[in-house]
């Protein structure tokens, strides 16, 4: 047994799911996942959202980003605020935290359903280096789930061929930049023709989503909606700070 495995063991021994709060870790009794301190801090994306990007605005309508330059994806859709709680959790399930994928991609699941049904989902690929260091990419843990959950494939036509700088501080312009040509097309097949589901982590500025949109288009996917476990509030004057690294 390698000592990834064996740590998750013991971690999953110790701290079986819904016994403990996902985020603080303290005891609680109610089958939920988080303790009653914990539990207000964690928002859903349940109130007006912009149509098209899925973040949440102040009033229902298209956001300005999304007016001024469409997202690659036709729509989107995002379970919980990519802050305070929301935000500590995602980070939490990037950092180890494995498990959480059934909770995450269980409300992501519920979120897709808002969306034109797929013919299978996929993930935004990270690095072979990335992944070993990791151990996992968060974003295949997440589809495996929605799969499961929607009955469809998780296909896997993208590989991601180098390093990028963390996206953190940059804007849309310069994430995407960043990000030019890093992801590569490894299998055409299982999108070609296809309505593609794109499961990721977090939506922030939507660059990481865009370029993998881009390769997904190129491979031939006939649309693809995108459907994350966080976003971003959209503010009319930047709510770009946090994106992660991928
Ligand atoms: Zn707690
Ligand atoms: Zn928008």
């Amino acid at each position: 047994m390698d000592i990834r495995k064996f740590l998750k063991t013991a971690r999953d021994k110790l701290f079986p799911q819904n016994i403990t709060c996902d985020l603080c870790g303290a005891e609680i009794f109610d089958g939920g996942h988080f303790c009653g301190r914990c539990a207000p801090t964690v928002e859903f994306n349940d109130k007006t959202v912009c149509p098209v990007c899925g973040r949440r605005t102040a009033r229902p309508e298209i956001c300005t980003e999304c007016k001024a330059d469409a997202p690659k994806f036709k729509k989107a859709a995002s379970a919980l605020i990519y802050s305070d709680g929301g935000a500590k959790l995602v980070l939490k399930f990037k950092n180890g935290a494995s498990y959480l994928k059934e909770y995450l991609g269980t409300l992501m699941a519920e979120k897709a359903k808002t969306l034109p049904a797929c013919d299978c989902v996929t993930f935004v690929p990270i690095t072979k280096k990335r992944r070993r260091e990791r151990g996992y990419n968060q974003g295949e843990l997440l589809a495996e789930v929605l799969g499961e959950k929607l009955g469809i494939p998780v296909v896997s036509p993208l590989e991601k061929k180098r390093e990028t700088a963390e996206q953190k501080g940059l804007t849309k312009a310069e994430r995407l930049q960043n990000l030019k040509a890093c992801y590569k097309i490894r299998d055409k097949s299982c999108v070609k023709d296809k309505t593609v589901l794109l499961a990721d982590d977090v939506l922030t500025t939507g660059a990481t989503a865009d370029e993998a949109c881009r390769e997904l288009t190129i491979a031939g996917a006939k649309a693809v909606y995108l459907v994350t476990a966080a976003s971003v509030e959209y503010k009319q004057n930047g709510s770009k700070k946090h994106e992660d690294k991928k």
